[in-house]
């Protein structure tokens, strides 16, 4: 099975001794209709590489508003994991930027529902003050992610160019579609016939600031603009599943 992490954000209280305060995931412009990765300009404001001039009346994740909430960070990246939580290290050489916390203490209602202990499920619970996760130089350093991508998507990356993210399968991402082998899908290419439905996974590697970064630089961005707070007045917290 794999593992997924799941993130929650909070902002300090106003009053020493109070509980930290929920800050909700953020609304985006959707990833199905625009499938790319979302990008933070110097001014904060959130957008998709790619923009569609209407979305997808039809779009599985928006149901064709054009906009999603979705948690500051998602994605099944183990290396980070193992950064952040020391949760599937694999045996690696990974540095983690600190020992595993647990759970935060004074915690908003929406928190303690969300990634409370107290569900079974979760695991490995950690937090970082914003300003820790900001030190980090999050572009510098790569990972290999997993994606699953169309046949198209499949041809482009053998053949050297860079992965457009408008090659993600997202029947893949709903769990649909048919998964073939890389083998089975170099053949399919071979014999030039176009099955839109088949997918296969690649090991794709990026910086971690692609994603990661990003999301970072976007809560940053908010807490500023939105709620007055400075980056050691924020928090993250994180869990894991499986
Ligand atoms: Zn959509």
């Amino acid at each position: 099975m794999g593992c997924d992490i799941h993130v929650a954000a909070e902002r300090a209280p106003k009053t020493p001794g109070g509980r930290w305060i929920h800050i909700p995931d953020p609304v985006r412009p959707c990833w199905g209709c625009m499938r790319s990765p979302i990008t933070v300009d110097d001014v904060g404001k959130v957008r998709r590489k790619h923009r569609p001039k209407t979305p997808k009346p039809d779009c599985y994740w928006c149901k064709g508003t054009g906009k999603a909430q979705e948690e500051w960070y998602r994605g099944r990246n183990y290396a980070l994991f193992a950064r952040l939580a020391d949760v599937r290290t694999g045996g690696g050489n990974i540095t983690q930027h600190a020992p595993p916390r647990g759970f935060p203490p004074a915690t908003s209602n929406e928190v303690n529902e969300k990634l409370g202990e107290l569900d079974g499920d979760l695991h490995s619970h950690t937090w970082f003050l914003l300003s820790e996760l900001l030190k980090i130089d999050w572009d510098k350093q790569t990972y290999d992610e997993e994606r699953c991508v169309t046949q198209e998507g499949f041809a482009q990356w053998k053949a050297g160019g860079e992965l457009d993210w408008k090659m993600t399968s997202t029947l893949a991402m709903q769990g649909e579609g048919i998964e073939l082998t890389n083998i089975e899908m170099e053949n399919l290419i071979e014999s030039k016939v176009s099955l839109p439905r088949h997918w296969t996974r690649i090991i794709h590697r990026e910086p971690y600031g692609e994603a990661f970064g990003v999301a970072i630089r976007e809560l940053r961005a908010h807490a500023r603009r939105k709620l007055d707070a400075a980056p050691d007045q924020v928090r993250m917290i994180f869990a894991f599943d499986n």
